[in-house]
């Protein structure tokens, strides 16, 4: 289980301050879409949390522990990007395995691990190819069998479904979402397709220009927006 809880987190890349005063508390298990114009800093609210980034200020807990001073490989916290580049001459296996390896974790349990997160991902039969050898979709989820292997406490995704065809990006939504319920991991999930954040999420986080403008349930930010920003970002296909 695990909670994650921001306050007053500021971020700056030199004298620029890009992250202003975010808080924002998410509950175990939850699944919060962090939307925004491009620019907005959603990347980089991610990249903090996940450890790839000094922050100014403020404080990132993780189940009630402060992370900040925390090395990446020490938060628990596994990331999807949208350019998930697969490593071209490994296998599936070796793909979804590497980080594992890495840690120097044993063959044996890597290989479980491995087979575990293929059975739920329906990979079984690629393990054996080559990137080149998979569908888009396949792709995206060997990207994400790279994360599940770790069985970490907190899914980070960065518009991971950006590089897929309309029909495709339907058809992962639900997979994710499904996935994410299944294991019952904490996710912040980052998009800029409003359709992908009202029917995935719990609960959307609306950024601009650094600070957030309204955190709340898909239906009480498009019934309710806090102000005109919100309205038009949720109300209106983009
Ligand atoms: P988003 O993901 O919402 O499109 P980003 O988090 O990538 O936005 O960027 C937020 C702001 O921070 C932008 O103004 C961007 O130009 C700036 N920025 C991002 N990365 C760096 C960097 N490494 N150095 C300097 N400025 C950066
Ligand atoms: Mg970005």
């Amino acid at each position: 289980m695990a909670t994650v809880e921001i306050r007053n987190l500021r971020k700056a890349y030199g004298a620029l301050e890009v992250l202003h005063d975010i808080t924002i508390d998410i509950a175990d298990g939850e699944f919060v879409a962090l939307v925004g114009p491009s620019g907005c800093g959603k990347s980089t609210l991610l990249r903090c949390i996940a450890g790839l980034e000094t922050i100014r200020s403020g404080e990132i807990r993780i189940d009630d522990k402060v992370v900040n001073d925390l090395a990446p490989k020490d938060r628990d916290i596994a990331m999807v990007f949208q350019n998930y580049a697969l490593y071209p001459h490994m296998n599936v296996a070796a793909n979804m395995g590497f980080a594992l390896k890495l840690s120097g974790r044993p063959k044996a349990e890597i290989e479980d691990r491995v087979g575990k997160a293929a059975t739920i991902l329906d990979l079984t039969r690629q393990l054996g190819r080559k990137p080149v050898a998979l569908s888009g979709g396949q792709r995206q989820r060997v990207a994400m069998g790279r994360a599940i292997v770790r069985d970490p406490k907190v899914f980070l995704f960065d518009e991971p479904l950006s590089n897929l065809d309309a029909k495709l990006r339907v058809q992962m939504r639900v997979e994710i979402r499904e996935l994410q319920q299944r294991l019952g991991t904490t996710t912040i999930y980052v998009t800029h397709d409003q359709t992908e954040a009202m029917t995935m999420a719990d609960k959307i986080a609306v950024l601009n220009g650094g600070s957030l403008e309204q955190v709340g349930a898909p239906l009480d930010l498009y019934r309710s927006p806090a102000n005109l920003f919100v309205a038009g970002f949720i109300g209106s296909p983009q």
